[in-house]
């Protein structure tokens, strides 16, 4: 089997795949599409009338054998037989966003990772930008993929939200700005159960940085420290704390009330209470925005005012509604044990928790003390409950099983009573028993409304 020039394939037809098959056919690849299970409708429509071959249910080897190029959806693991078999015949892979970045032209990419809070801060950098009137686009996980949005409808500035899948299989692409939220154990499954692993991975974000370029970094995150002072870092390192530690003449600070961006000589400094976001961790991620916009050159005020203005996503500490005095709170994308730890923490009220799912070897240790301290009642929500007993049993005095949003409501609102909170804030991914997260959080909702 010989390589085709310019042969272009693609695993895996959703946006990231069909936004890499859309640009790769406009820069005269020679396109084909392979996706093991079905391809949604609307994809099919983009792919036919691109006029782009695909195949679904599954993969031809001699179709997919003779590719000069892969782009392999971020979605699919390394251990999948054809992917194995790409690798052994030394065929390039790459991800969507490197596929991408080989068309960018001259525009700018920020580029923001982390464990948790990624989506928020892309949607608030993307926020600041567009109130500031830049040609911008947010891409990746939210929004258009970046090879879909560079086909369509190129842009001068790109905020960027991206998984470690994508940057596993990055080799040029390099962000001007790179954010790294924080990193705590997630998707281990993906990394041999091996945590080093996958912060090596977020890692890659700055990988083909250099001194031009911005490192914009979370300074009280304990994997982020061990791993900076083993390696050395080529961008400009722009730090973001809480604590008191002297961050030099540039970075984002939280001082008892106040949140201060010092940038370029200048000092942006607000109430956190003025942030329409609320938590500690929303202030990490205002901070991570809001110097990323400062790089971006983006004027201070114009920030304040954007921070003032913006409202957050659907699913991520959503209020719902308050019934009989309880208050219905949905954090359906809480899906690792640390998002749920600054649920927890920014609860004011008693809570009754809806936790459970399916299970991606979660330690329950770090949440321990904040459901001795503010947890009455915990409710599960999954077709296996047993992790959460085991890490429960004994600790919280009323546990629930359920196995669907309707049951879980109704367990939580027998148990609740006025001046409490229901929170869903699973701690686990929702394939058990959900399409996805958005799912379980509208189910949720729904049950909520149909009390
Ligand atoms: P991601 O895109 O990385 O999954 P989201 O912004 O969608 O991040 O938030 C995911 C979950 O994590 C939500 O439950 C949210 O409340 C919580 N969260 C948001 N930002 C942070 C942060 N900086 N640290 C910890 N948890 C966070």
């Amino acid at each position: 089997m010989g390589t085709n020039a310019k042969r272009l394939v693609i695993l895996g037809a959703a946006e990231s795949g069909v936004g890499a098959a859309l640009l790769g056919k406009q820069q005269g690849w020679e396109v084909f599409v392979s996706d093991g299970g079905k391809i949604k409708e609307e994809y099919k429509e983009m792919l036919n009338a691109g006029g782009i071959a695909y195949e679904e249910g599954q993969h031809t080897i001699d179709k997919v054998m003779n590719a000069l190029c892969v782009v392999k959806s971020p979605g699919i693991s390394e251990k999948v037989a054809i992917v194995k078999k790409i690798r052994e015949a030394g065929i390039e892979v790459c991800s969507e966003i490197e596929f991408g970045y080989r068309y960018k032209g001259d525009s700018k990419i920020i580029a923001i990772t982390g464990s948790n809070g990624k989506s928020t801060t892309t949607k608030l950098t993307y926020h600041i930008l567009k109130e500031a009137d830049y040609d911008v686009a947010m891409v990746g996980n939210i929004g258009y993929s970046f090879a879909r949005q560079i086909a369509e409808k190129p842009c001068k500035w790109y905020v960027m939200e991206v998984s470690s899948f994508q940057l596993d299989d990055i080799k040029d692409f390099k962000p001007d700005v790179a954010v790294l939220l924080n990193i705590t154990p997630d998707h281990l499954d993906r990394y041999d159960y091996k945590f080093e692993n996958y912060v090596a991975s977020k890692f890659l974000i700055i990988k083909n940085q250099n001194k031009n370029d911005h490192f914009v970094v979370n300074k009280d995150d304990k994997a982020i420290h061990d791993y900076i002072t083993k390696h050395s870092i080529h961008a400009q390192t722009i730090y973001f704390t809480m604590s008191d530690n002297n961050i030099g003449n540039e970075g984002g600070q939280i001082s008892g009330d106040h949140l201060n961006i010092l940038y370029n000589g200048e000092n942006l400094n607000m109430s956190i209470h003025d942030l329409a976001i609320k938590g500690k961790h929303n202030q990490y991620n205002s901070m991570a925005a809001g110097i990323s916009a400062r790089i971006a050159g983006v004027r201070k005020e114009k920030i304040r005012e954007s921070f003032l203005g913006f409202e957050g996503l659907e699913h991520r500490l959503e209020y719902i509604a308050t019934i009989r005095g309880v208050e219905y709170i949905n954090d359906s994308k809480a899906t690792n044990v640390n998002s749920v730890w600054y649920a927890l923490e920014s609860m004011k009220k008693p809570v009754v928790l809806i936790l459970g799912g399916q299970d991606k070897g979660n330690n329950y240790g770090e949440i321990l003390d904040l459901v001795k301290e503010k947890v009455k009642a915990i409710v599960c929500m999954g077709l296996d409950n047993k992790p959460i007993h085991d890490a429960f049993d004994g600790v919280v005095e009323t546990i629930v099983d359920t196995n669907n949003a309707k049951d879980a409501v109704l367990a939580s609102y027998a148990v609740a009573e006025s001046g409490d909170v229901v929170l869903l804030a699973p701690a686990c991914a929702s394939f058990d028993v959900f399409k996805n997260f958005e799912d379980r959080g509208r189910q949720f909702k729904e049950a909520v409304r149909n009390l």
